[in-house]
C-alpha cells in the first residue's frame, strides 16, 4: 500500500514536529505530509508514543556521570588478565635492531591483509610485530566457546580468493577463522621476520635518517623505511568499575583469555570441568551471547548478571554447499564484499547474493519504508523510526517464542533503537534460559553492585560462585594511543597524542603531518562497514600503492602536506555537521561504546568517520590513486 493509497484508510493521531511556517502554501504542506504519515500509523500493533517514552526512560535508567571512566583499565594489580593462556612457553629470543623496508604492528586481520598488499605490491622486507603467540588477532584472542563471524564467512574471511579457500559454513566459528589468518601468514610468507609475543612500546621518526625507529618490550629497536599500525579496534580488554573488583577469592577471567585449563573443553565447547562449579557471567553482549549457551550446557549453575539485554536476531548457520562453492567464478568474493556493503549502505541491489543476518536485517528496514512510493524527504526520519519500531518489535517477540518463563523473558528483551548497541545473531542464547541451571540476574540496568570474596551482589542478594568470567569488553572510546599502547614520536618530537589532543587530524584516516612514512589503518576519518574487513583490505591496497610507489622511485620521505590535512580535517567536520554520521549509537540511544557510554565526546565531529559512507569513501581512494598525482603527499 503507497502513502496516498493509505491515506484513505483512517487515521490515528499521533505527534508529528511541525517547524515554523511562514506561508499558507507551507503550512497546506506541511498539513498533507503530517496526515500521509499519521496514516502509515494507522494499523500499528503498538503504540510509537509509548515505545519512544519507554526507550527514553531505559535511556535515562543507564546513564552516568562517569561514562567511559566507570571501567577499569587492566594495568597495575589487574595487568594478570593480559596474561596470554594460549602460548605454552614464552619465546626467549635476543634483542633484533636490523633495518626493514616495512614494519607492521599488528598481526591481526588489518596487518595480515597489509602484508598481502605489500606483497602484492612486490614489496619485500617486511617484518610483522605481534603480541600474540600466533597471527589471527582479534581470532587468537577470542576463543570462547562458540565464538564465530556475525557477517558470513564467504565475505567476512580476507583474500579467499587468493587462497583458493571457501569456507566450511556461512558463518565460521574462531578454529577456522584462526587457521585461514595462519594460512594468510604463510601465503604471503608473512612468518618470514614475523616476531611474536612482542609488544611495541615506542616509536620515534629519526628525520636525518628518514627511519622509525620500533622499540618493544623484549629491548628490539628495529629501523624501518615505513610502518604501518595496525593494532586493531577492540583489543584491549576492559573491566567494569564494580565496587570490591579486587575482592574475590574464587577464579576469574575475561573472555578474550579464556581459561580453558579451568574450563575444560575447547572452543567447540564440552567445558567438562565446570560440572561441580557455579559459574558467573557479567555482560550480556556479543560475546556473551555466543558462549552462554556452552556455559549453561556444562555448569553446574550459571548465574547471567545483564545489565542491558542485546537484541539477539536469528543466526541460521549452514554448511557451504560444494556445488555452489564450485561454481564461483573469479572475482566471486570482491564482488559479494560490494553487494553486502551497498546493501547495508541502503542502496538497492538487483539481488542480496549476501542473505546474512546484517542484510536481511537492514534490507528489512529499508523495505519498510521504500514500499510507500511517495515518500517526501522530511517524512524518511519518522518512517525509519517506524521501521525500526517494528524490527524492535520482532526482535522482542523471538523472545517471547524461545523463553518459557513470562518474567525471565520480558527482562531479556531490548527497549531502545536497533543499531544503539551492536546486534547480535544467535539461535541457542534465549533457550539457555529455559535450562533449571541457568538464571538470569537482571540489574535493572544498574550493572552489578558489588563483588565480594564470594561472589556478586545485586539488589541486595549475594550469589556465591566459584568463578566470574567477564565479558566486558573492550576499550573503545579512549585515546588511540592509550589503546594502540604506546605513543609516536613524529617530527620534531611531535606526539601523536599531542597531535590528536582535540580530534582526529589526517588525511583519508591513514597518516597526519608531521609523522612521515607513516600509515594508521583506523575507522577514525576514514571509511567504515559493517565488514570490518573490507575496510581493511581497501586500506591495506591504498597504503601498499603508495609505499612501492616511494620504494620503487627512491623516495625516503613521503609526508601529509599539512594543508591537506587541513581539508579533511574540514571533510569530516563538515559531514558531522549535517548530522550524526555512521549511523551507530546516536545521541538519544541507550549508553554504551557506540555512542562513548551516552556522553559525547567533544572530538566526536572530528574523529568519526568518513560521513559520506563507505562506498563514496572507497571509491574517493580509488580515484584518488588513479589520477596518479598522489594529492596531498610531499615525496622527497
Ligand atoms: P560489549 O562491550 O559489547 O559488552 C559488554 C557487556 O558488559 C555489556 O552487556 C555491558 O552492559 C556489560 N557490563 C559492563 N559493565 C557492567 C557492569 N558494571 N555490570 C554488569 N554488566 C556490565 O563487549 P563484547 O565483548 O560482548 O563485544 C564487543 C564487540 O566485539 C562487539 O560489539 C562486536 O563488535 C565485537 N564482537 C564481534 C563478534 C563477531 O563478529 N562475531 C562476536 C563478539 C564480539 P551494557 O550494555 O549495559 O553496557
Amino acid at each position: 500500500m503507497s502513502l496516498a493509497e493509505s491515506h484513505s484508510s483512517g487515521t490515528r493521531p499521533w505527534r508529528v514536529q511541525i517547524g515554523k511556517n511562514c506561508c499558507m502554501l507551507g503550512r497546506f504542506v506541511q498539513s498533507i505530509q503530517r496526515e500521509l504519515i499519521m496514516s502509515v500509523t494507522a494499523d500499528l500493533p503498538y503504540d510509537p508514543d509509548a515505545l519512544r517514552e519507554r526507550y527514553r526512560e531505559e535511556r535515562e535508567k543507564r546513564l552516568r556521570d562517569d561514562g567511559n571512566e566507570q571501567y577499569v583499565e587492566m594495568k597495575g594489580d589487574y595487568e594478570e588478565f593480559l596474561e596470554d593462556p594460549y602460548v605454552d612457553q614464552a619465546v626467549e629470543r635476543d634483542p633484533v635492531t636490523e633495518e626493514v623496508d616495512v614494519v607492521i604492528i599488528g598481526g591481526g586481520f588489518g596487518g595480515l591483509q597489509a602484508g598481502a598488499r605489500l606483497r602484492d605490491a612486490g614489496v619485500k622486507d617486511i617484518r610483522i610485530i605481534e603480541k600474540g603467540g600466533d597471527f589471527g588477532g582479534t581470532w587468537y584472542w577470542n576463543r570462547y566457546p562458540g565464538a564465530q563471524c556475525d557477517v558470513e564467512s564467504y565475505c567476512y574471511l580476507p583474500l579467499l580468493e587468493e587462497l583458493n579457500y571457501v569456507p566450511k559454513e556461512k558463518y565460521s566459528y574462531a578454529r577456522e577463522i584462526l587457521s585461514h589468518s595462519e594460512a594468510i601468514g604463510k601465503h604471503f610468507d608473512l612468518y618470514e621476520g614475523a616476531l611474536f609475543q612482542t609488544e611495541v612500546t615506542g616509536l620515534e621518526w629519526d628525520d636525518a635518517a628518514s627511519r622509525w625507529v620500533i622499540r618493544t618490550n623484549r629491548s628490539d629497536a628495529i629501523r624501518a623505511r615505513f610502518v604501518s599500525m595496525a593494532n586493531g579496534p577492540l583489543h584491549r580488554p576492559k573491566l567494569p568499575g564494580i565496587l570490591g573488583l579486587d575482592r574475590f577469592k574464587g577464579h576469574t577471567f575475561h573472555t578474550s583469555r579464556w581459561d580453558y585449563d579451568y574450563t575444560g573443553g575447547g572452543p567447540d565447547g564440552g567445558l567438562d570441568k565446570l560440572g561441580d562449579k557455579k559459574v558467573a557471567i557479567i555482560g550480556t553482549g556479543a560475546t556473551a551471547i555466543q558462549c552462554v549457551p556452552f556455559l549453561g550446557e556444562t555448569a553446574e549453575h550459571l548465574y547471567v548478571f545483564q545489565r542491558t539485554p542485546s537484541t539477539v536476531d536469528v543466526r541460521g548457520n549452514r554448511p557451504t554447499d560444494p556445488e555452489w562453492a564450485k561454481s564461483l567464478e573469479p572475482g566471486w568474493q570482491k564482488e559479494r564484499m560490494e553487494n553486502f556493503n551497498a546493501l547495508v549502505s541502503g542502496v538497492p541491489q538487483e539481488k542480496d547474493l549476501v542473505n546474512d543476518g546484517w542484510t536481511d536485517l537492514i534490507g528489512k528496514m529499508f523495505h519498510q519504508f521504500r514500499k510507500h512510493d511517495d515518500v517526501k524527504r522530511e517524512d524518511i526520519p519518522k518512517l525509519m523510526e517506524l521501521a525500526n519500531f517494528d524490527k524492535m518489535e520482532e526482535i522482542r517477540a523471538r523472545v517471547d517464542e524461545f523463553v518459557e518463563d513470562s518474567e525471565t523473558a520480558e527482562k531479556l528483551k531490548p527497549y531502545y533503537q536497533m543499531f544503539c548497541k551492536r546486534p547480535t545473531f544467535n539461535d541457542d542464547f534465549l533457550p539457555t534460559f529455559n535450562r533449571a541451571n541457568v538464571t538470569l540476574v537482571d540489574t535493572n540496568g544498574q550493572g552489578v553492585d558489588e563483588i565480594t570474596e564470594k561472589g556478586l551482589v545485586v539488589d541486595g542478594v549475594e550469589y556465591e560462585v566459584d568463578c566470574i568470567i567477564y565479558s566486558t569488553g573492550f576499550e573503545v572510546g579512549t585515546a588511540y594511543t592509550r589503546r594502540a599502547g604506546y605513543d609516536v614520536q613524529g617530527n620534531d618530537g611531535k606526539l601523536l597524542s599531542e597531535h590528536w589532543e582535540t580530534g582526529t587530524r589526517t588525511l583519508h584516516g591513514m597518516g597526519s603531518h608531521g609523522f612521515p612514512n607513516l600509515f594508521i589503518m583506523n575507522t577514525s576519518q576514514g571509511g567504515f562497514t559493517a565488514n570490518f574487513p573490507h575496510l581493511l583490505d581497501e586500506s591495506a591496497v591504498h597504503q601498499a600503492h603508495i609505499i612501492a610507489y616511494a620504494l620503487d622511485s627512491g623516495h625516503t620521505r613521503v609526508e601529509i602536506e599539512e594543508k591537506a590535512e587541513d581539508d579533511w580535517v574540514e571533510t569530516i567536520k563538515g559531514f558531522a555537521a549535517k548530522g550524526p554520521t555512521g549511523g551507530l549509537g546516536g545521541p538519544s540511544c541507550t549508553p554504551g561504546y557506540y555512542n562513548n557510554e551516552g556522553k559525547p565526546s567533544p572530538n566526536a565531529a572530528q574523529s568519526g568517520p568518513y560521513g559520506g559512507g563507505s562506498i563514496r569513501f572507497f571509491r574517493l581512494l580509488k580515484e584518488w590513486r588513479e589520477d596518479g598525482n598522489f594529492k596531498g603527499l610531499l615525496f622527497r
